[in-house]
């Protein structure tokens, strides 16, 4: 099977051809270097996602921007990337150690040494402690969390500072804590007659480390997409209710399949006063879901699951609980992007499986199990807009100015924020069942 970069240029080589409107894939504009998106980006000065599912979301003004790669990445074809990584790889050693997400395209996940989602892609790189830099393909908020996790002699690097996440930057440390303010002028602060205060946050590590260092200040905690139900059971255990953030889909998705009923589980618009919300719903809730979304994973729908199971009676759809509820419901299962991998190992017979994550992912898991009918549920090439940003060139230029012994787009999180960000980590890993 072809990767998807190499599906996105055949397909939109033939659009050009044929003059086609109509799209099998997103954009037109995803066959192109992302640099033409850093250089956008510049000319129009204001950061921008790029082509891809989250296209459309708007990205803080704040937002990290990469300067322009060098033209000599950018001119380099792929054969020429291919042996300039290897040699920088092979030059570097035990030094530098390459991290890839699942999300990530092929043509760079290749050179990855670990393959995984964030949080295993930052327990990796613990495991190569004579790495000097730890170069992260994936988005911002997993580099930021390497940075937490790794000595403070080690560099993280994100090959391209422009990656980041659009579900992450809809929860920002000044939305958030004016929402804790507002809750704490209507729940107060003290605990009731069982020791739970009013309220514990819980952050998706789909979030800054400003999020995480919050959640550690205040009592709260970090979650996993693999965790989810077990961080909110330990938070239930010590709060009245939650405040989660910043995905209400996985928020909602976990709490409904632990009982909690919809109606105490109101949504927190950040641009709303109270969140958009009376107060007697805050009283009487158990989960206060932020106003967050994946753009990759909400682009699932039930219509795409109908049509499945229509064309391959016996299919198993499993979905990612990013996805909005009416879709996790109507799926076989959710999980994890390690839940869905496990899944697909584990079928002894020839299956049909529908996914509902993204793409990257599916046709890396159909190439793998060629024994497996596997395809996204979503019919048209969408992929993650920031994890389209990292491409073999800017993984060529951090890597070749390693060699050089200069460090390119270092993430580092400081200690005031690191510190209550690990305390957040760490409870995580002690809520493990
Ligand atoms: S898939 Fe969604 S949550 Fe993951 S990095 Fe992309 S936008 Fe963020």
């Amino acid at each position: 099977m072809s990767s998807v970069n190499t599906a996105i240029q055949l397909i939109t080589r033939e659009q050009a051809a044929s003059n086609l409107a109509a799209a099998s894939t997103c954009s037109p504009a995803l066959a192109r270097g992302p640099w033409d998106y850093d250089l956008a980006e510049a000319l129009a000065g204001a950061p921008a996602y790029g082509p891809g599912a989250s296209a459309a979301d708007v990205a803080p003004a704040s937002s990290p921007r990469q300067g322009q790669l060098p033209e000599e990445y950018k001119l380099a074809s792929d054969a020429e990337l291919d042996v300039r990584i290897r040699a920088a790889k092979a030059a570097l050693g035990d030094r530098a150690v390459v991290l890839g997400h699942f999300y990530q395209r092929d043509e760079v996940v290749e050179y990855a040494d670990f393959v995984g989602d964030s949080f295993q892609l930052a327990n990796a790189a613990l495991t190569r402690p004579d790495a000097e830099a730890i170069i992260f393909c994936g988005v911002h908020f997993m580099a930021e969390t390497a940075d937490i996790l790794s000595r403070p002699d080690q560099a993280v690097i994100l090959p391209n500072l422009a990656a980041g996440c659009s579900m992450a930057d809809m929860a920002d440390i000044d939305s958030v804590t004016e929402c804790w303010e507002q809750l704490a002028e209507v729940f107060g602060t003290e605990p009731d007659a069982d020791g739970r205060v009013p309220v514990i946050p819980v952050t998706y590590m789909n979030s800054s480390a400003a999020l995480k260092g919050f959640c550690g200040e205040h009592g709260g905690i970090v979650c996993t997409s693999s965790n989810a139900a077990t961080v909110l059971e330990w938070a239930f255990e010590r709060g009245q209710r939650v405040l989660f953030f910043p995905d209400q889909h996985l928020g909602r998705n976990t709490a409904k399949a632990m009982g909690v009923p919809l109606e105490q589980m109101p949504m927190w618009n950040p641009r709303k006063d109270l969140g958009g919300n009376d107060e007697q719903a805050l009283l009487d809730s158990r989960v206060i879901l932020w106003h967050g979304f994946c753009s990759v994973h909400k682009r699932f729908n039930v219509g795409q699951i109908e049509k499945a199971r229509a064309e391959f009676p016996g299919v198993q759809v499993i979905v990612h609980p990013e996805c909005p509820m009416e879709v996790v419901d109507a799926a076989d299962s959710a999980g994890s992007t390690d839940f869905i991998k496990k899944a697909i190992a584990a079928a002894t017979e020839p299956t049909v499986f529908a996914i509902g994550t993204e793409i990257n992912m599916v046709n890396r898991l159909a190439a793998e199990y060629p024994q497996h009918t596997i395809f996204c549920l979503d019919p048209v090439i969408c992929p993650c807009s920031t994890m389209y940003r990292i491409h073999p060139g800017y993984l060529a230029w951090v890597l070749e100015a390693l060699v050089r012994g200069e460090v390119l787009n270092r993430i580092t999180v400081d200690e005031d924020v690191a510190a209550p960000a690990k305390v957040a980590l760490e409870r995580m890993l002690a809520a493990r069942p």
